[in-house]
């Protein structure tokens, strides 16, 4: 740290992201990305705008916007991209959290929630979880602060129901609910449709996941007309061109080959079933996941000694200190081939 740091950001906690090596010697399976690349024009029509790149990008991200709005059948006016969800995030902590109240989040879930009001110096209050690490619809009422819950929620992969969700939305009629569906794609329920009656819902959404997008840095927000222009003056104010060309080019692809969309995921559900049952016989208890993740933990075995001897195998899977989680480890769904390999060297280790 140097001499001039802010003091508010002094004890700032920043993000630790997970293990990215260069190499491609593991199975990497600890930052949930999508195992398959991304779909198959990209190659060529990103080929075709190189040669634009000496001009800025479209601010207005005009074709991408349009594109989701048509395969979402809703109004381009319900809908922002940015740089990722984080920055959908960001921006949201920025237009919609007061310092004044703060912002909530269930105590387990995506660690960017607390980095960011460290970063934006909003008090948070972490939410407890049920003993079955599900979420309790009733402990977020009439918060009187900003709400922010992942549904699916990571790393449980556990899901509300929209009727809940709806609950929650009812009971904070003047505060912003924002629903991070960064994992929505592999079997939850989107809250989409509730952005119609309710002005305080904001969902985020990604391209990294379930679009197989995670390099290309793409998210976006949808919710009611007023909250997007909120989330534009932010963006204006910030970095007008946040989303580059190659990548609004690489999203629209993405939208239009959907039937490449939707075998990617199907294959990932179906894999997360197929392995999810396997573990079971063989004694892991495993969350119910709508994520293209599992939660899952041992009785005979720690998740440090599990993570540590997957390691050795060349098996790279996250394993979270908080002592309420330790003992779970969360293994991204990866494709059949890597997953049989993974489930015979967990068989092994738990002989
Ligand atoms: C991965 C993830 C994000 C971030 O997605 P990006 O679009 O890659 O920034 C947001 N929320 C949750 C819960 C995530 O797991």
């Amino acid at each position: 740290m140097s001499r001039f740091l802010v003091k508010g950001l002094q004890n700032l906690e920043s993000y630790t992201p997970g293990h990215q090596p260069q190499n491609h010697d593991f199975i990497k399976l600890n930052t949930n990305e999508n195992p398959y690349p991304p779909c198959p024009s990209v190659e060529k029509k990103v080929s075709e705008k190189v040669n634009s790149l000496h001009l800025y990008c479209d601010n207005s991200t005009k074709e991408l916007t349009k594109t989701f709005a048509k395969y979402k059948n809703i109004s381009e006016k319900n809908i922002l991209f940015a740089n990722g969800s984080d920055e959908i995030l960001a921006f949201s902590f920025l237009a919609f959290c007061e310092k004044e109240t703060g912002v909530c989040f269930p105590e387990i879930s995506y660690g960017f929630y607390e980095v960011f009001s460290g970063l934006f110096q909003v008090p948070f209050e972490k939410i407890p979880l049920n003993d079955d690490l599900s979420i309790d619809p009733t402990t977020y009422f009439q918060k009187g602060k900003t709400i922010i819950i992942a549904n699916p929620n990571a790393p449980t992969g556990l899901c509300l129901t929209l009727d809940e969700i709806e609950t929650i939305l009812q009971n904070n009629l003047d505060h912003v609910v924002i629903i991070d569906e960064a994992y929505v794609d592999f079997g939850g329920n989107s809250a989409e449709i509730l952005t119609k009656t309710y002005d305080n819902l904001l969902i985020t959404g990604t391209f990294s996941k379930s679009r197989n997008l995670a390099g290309a840095r793409l998210g976006y927000a949808l919710g009611h007309e007023d909250l997007i222009s909120d989330l534009n003056k932010i963006k204006y104010s910030f970095n007008p061109y946040n989303v580059n060309t190659l990548t609004q080019t690489l999203g629209v692809a993405s939208i239009q080959e959907e039937e490449y969309f939707n075998n990617c995921t199907e294959k990932i559900v179906n894999t997360r079933e197929y392995f999810k049952k396997s573990l079971e016989k063989v004694g892991f208890t495993v969350l119910n996941s709508k994520a293209n993740f599992l939660f899952l933990r041992h009785q005979n075995h720690s998740g440090e000694k599990m993570m540590q001897y997957l390691l050795e195998h060349h098996i790279l899977v996250r394993h979270f200190l908080n002592p309420k989680i330790n003992d779970f480890l969360r293994i991204s769904i990866g494709t059949e081939e890597d997953m049989e390999k993974v489930l015979k060297t967990m068989k092994e280790m738990v002989k």
